[in-house]
C-alpha cells in the first residue's frame, strides 16, 4: 500500500493544517529530550519566531545505556502539551510502547517511532490504528526494503499519514555517528508515495555537519529536515555534543532559508 506503483500521487501529511510533502520543505526542531518546561518553552519561542509550526522533544528516551536519562515520561508529555497550548506549535514526540501510545494521544500531534523500534511490529500495528500522523525513523541497520516494510505495517492497519525519516545507518565509518544515506531519499520517493524527512542530528552526530547535510537533503528532494536544538546544550541530559544552541539555530535557519531561495531542488 505504500508503493508508488499502487498510488501515483504523493501522500500529503496534514499536521494541524500544516502540509508535509506539499512542495516546500517542512522543519521539525527541538531538544533531544524534554527536561523542563523552561527548556522546551525557550526552544518553542525560537521556533515560533521563525514562523515554523512543529516542535520535537523526547519524553520517553530509548537510551543505549540503562543508566542514562530515560526521559520524564508522562510529565514530559504534559510539558510538551502545555507549550503547544501556549504557542500553537504541533508536538512531535517518540512513543516506545503500545501501552504508552493510548495515553499519549491527548498530548501529541505526531507519533514518532524511533530507529530502535522500527521493527517493533506491535507498536507499528498500534500506530496504524490511530488517527494521528506517524514519523517513522529508519532502523539503525535497516535496509531500505525493511524500512518500507515497516511503513507497510502501519498503513496496512489503515493509517496512511506516514512520514519516513532517514536518520543514518550503522557502517564501518566512525567520522560521523551514523552514515547518512542520502540516496535513500530519492529511492524512497521513487518507491513510495510518502513524504521523506532527513534527521541531520542523529545521522551525523556533528554540529559542523548539520548545515551541509540539511542542504544536501533539500537539494536531493527531501520533504523536510529534523534537527535538535537546546537552549544550553552543554548541560543537556542527552545528545549534548550534537544539539544546536539558540544562536546556532538562528544562523542555521538563516542559511537554510538563503539556500532555499537561491537553489533549485530536484
Ligand atoms: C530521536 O529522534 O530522539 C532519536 C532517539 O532518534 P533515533 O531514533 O533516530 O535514534
Ligand atoms: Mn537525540
Amino acid at each position: 500500500l505504500v508503493s508508488r506503483k499502487r498510488k501515483k500521487e504523493d501522500t500529503i501529511v496534514d499536521v494541524n493544517g500544516h502540509k508535509i510533502g506539499d512542495g516546500a520543505p517542512s522543519f521539525i526542531y527541538g531538544p533531544c529530550a524534554v527536561e523542563s518546561y523552561e527548556q522546551v518553552s525557550a526552544v518553542a519561542k525560537s521556533i515560533k519566531a521563525k514562523g515554523l509550526t512543529m516542535i520535537r522533544g523526547g519524553a520517553y528516551k530509548p537510551r543505549t545505556s540503562p543508566y542514562d536519562f530515560q526521559g520524564l515520561g508522562l510529565e514530559g508529555l504534559q510539558i510538551l502539551k502545555r507549550v503547544a497550548d501556549e504557542t500553537g506549535l504541533s508536538v512531535v514526540t517518540e512513543i516506545i510502547t503500545p501501552t504508552h501510545l493510548e495515553e499519549a494521544l491527548d498530548y501529541i500531534d505526531v507519533i514518532q517511532i524511533g530507529a530502535r523500534n522500527m521493527q517493533n511490529f506491535e507498536l507499528l500495528k498500534e500506530a496504524g490504528m490511530v488517527n494521528k500522523p506517524v514519523l517513522l525513523k529508519r532502523g539503525l541497520a535497516a535496509t531500505i526494503d525493511e524500512f518500507i516494510n515497516a511503513a507497510e505495517y502501519i498503513i496496512s492497519k489503515g493509517n496512511s499519514q506516514i512520514i519516513l525519516c532517514e536518520r543514518g545507518i550503522r557502517t564501518y565509518e566512525r567520522a560521523t555517528r551514523n552514515t547518512l544515506d542520502i540516496s535513500a531519499v530519492p529511492i524512497l520517493k521513487q518507491e513510495t508515495h510518502l513524504p521523506v524527512f532527513v534527521d541531520v542530528t542523529h545521522s551525523t552526530g556533528r554540529k559542523d555537519l548539520l548545515l551541509p547535510t540539511a542542504k544536501a537533503a533539500i537539494a536531493v528532494g527531501a520533504d523536510g529536515v529534523m534537527a535538535e536544538v537546546h537552549p544550553d546544550p552543554a548541560v543537556a541530559l542527552s545528545d549534548s555534543a550534537q544539539q544546536m544552541d539558540l544562536q546556532q539555530f538562528d544562523e542555521f535557519y538563516e542559511a537554510i532559508e538563503q539556500f532555499m531561495n537561491t537553489h533549485q531542488t530536484i
